[in-house]
């Protein structure tokens, strides 16, 4: 029996279009490399804690369709991130607000705030920044630069900011009141069940091969499909042939410990460039949790090389051109269509890989439903 798709991951982006093609009457089927589904967003249950495995991931969205399609697959709970970021012994609040600006220089006025910003980064104003650092400055001044960002960002991308693009920092907002909810959404929250459950509920009655990497047997899968829903790498696609695209890898080091309350909350990012890891994450506080121990999770940042996760796009020029190159290739082969983040090389959030995945059913004529 042929297939009308082969999904290549079983991640966001690969569920939901499975879903969605096995909703109208589809034979496909979902090919994963790892040994379990979900993809990045894996969450396994430790002591009771829903442990985000590869990194930890809030749902927000802006877009309502996203939002109602997301909502039949789990409950979702009312949590709303609010990092802090810890410099030096000292506690700021994150993103950007007068919180943060109390904290940094005692101001208790927007308009007090702004003439400090202000007056940092008149001599450094750039009317277009090219590069992360002249952006940062532009928009909050050089003293959470220096002390907010520029060890963070370091950290996290392993180079300078001023070689880093200037849309990574254009991510965080910027507010001029006591608001510390990190992202500017219109709905927020974290599957209760964990997100495992969440992918599991969208895989529902498809047929799905764990490990079981499409690479190895790419001829045998291509003969056998209509189309390939790819979500791999791209440049893996097409053996690295102009060379492998960037990425940032990381590694994660998991404890439980004997408290049932660590932090106080369940993202601490170390801003200062001498502290090796970027954040720490205590899974609970997602939850709610009462358990009386604690999971949590540092977050190391690494250089990636081939075989290593790629977690990150690292999106700045030269990536990008390489990008285009493969992007040509696979323009190429309208059988296989590329999605997702890596499939599409964009450092996408969760609710973009689905939107993307909505919008490519529809071209599919898949999701008449939704
Ligand atoms: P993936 O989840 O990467 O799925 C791709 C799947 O394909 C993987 O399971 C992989 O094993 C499989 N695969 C690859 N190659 C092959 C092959 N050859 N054969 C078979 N299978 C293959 N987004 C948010 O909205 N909120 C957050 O808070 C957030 N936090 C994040 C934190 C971190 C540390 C990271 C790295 C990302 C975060 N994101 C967050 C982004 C989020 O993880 C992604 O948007 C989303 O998971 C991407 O889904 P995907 O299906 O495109 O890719
Ligand atoms: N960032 C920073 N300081 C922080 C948190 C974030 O400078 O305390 C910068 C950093 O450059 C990072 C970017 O903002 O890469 C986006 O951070 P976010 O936490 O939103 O990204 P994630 O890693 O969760 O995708």
């Amino acid at each position: 029996m042929n297939y009308d798709f082969v999904i290549v991951g079983a991640g966001l982006y690969g569920a939901a279009i499975a879903h969605l093609a096995k909703k109208a009457g589809k034979r496909c089927i979902v090919l994963e490399k790892r040994a379990h589904i979900a993809g990045n967003i894996y969450t396994e249950t430790i002591e009771g804690i829903p442990v985000h495995r590869y990194g930890a991931h809030i749902f927000h969205t802006n877009y309502r369709r996203v939002w109602d399609f997301i909502q039949q697959f789990g409950e979702f709970n009312n949590y709303i991130n609010s990092p802090i970021a810890l410099y030096q012994g000292k506690l700021y609040n994150l993103p950007f607000n007068m919180n943060t600006f109390y904290q940094m220089w005692g101001v208790t006025k927007p308009s007090e705030a702004m003439a400090i910003i202000e007056e940092q980064r008149r001599t450094h104003y750039v009317p277009e920044p090219r590069n992360l650092e002249e952006q940062a400055i532009n928009l909050v001044g050089t003293d959470i630069y220096e002390r907010l960002i520029k060890g963070y960002t370091e950290k996290q991308w392993g180079r300078p900011c001023r070689e880093l693009p200037p849309e990574i920092i254009r991510r965080l907002p910027v507010r001029f009141i006591f608001d510390n909810n990190y992202f500017n959404a219109r709905y927020q929250g974290i599957p209760v069940q964990g997100y495992t459950s969440l992918v599991a509920n969208m895989l529902e009655g498809v047929e799905v091969l764990l490990e079981k990497d499409f690479l190895t047997e790419r001829d045998y899968w291509l003969s056998r499909a209509d189309r390939v829903i790819y979500t791999g790498p791209i440049d893996a696609y097409f053996n690295y042939q102009y060379g492998p695209l960037e990425y940032r890898s990381l590694r994660f080091e998991t404890e439980v410990l004997d408290t049932d309350n660590f932090q106080g909350n369940a993202v601490v990012n170390y801003t200062e460039r001498e502290i090796p890891y970027t954040r720490i994450i205590e899974h609970k506080h997602f939850v709610f949790g009462q358990q009386p121990k604690t999971v949590i999770t540092r977050e190391y940042s690494k250089t990636w090389k081939v075989g290593d996760e790629p977690y990150y796009p690292v999106g700045n020029g030269p990536n990008q051109a390489l990008y285009e190159k493969y992007r040509s290739l696979a323009e190429g082969i309208p059988q296989v269509i590329f999605g997702g983040r890596l499939g599409e090389y964009k450092y996408y959030d969760m609710d973009q890989v689905l939107a993307q995945a909505l919008t490519r059913a529809e071209m599919l004529e898949l999701n008449s439903q939704v």
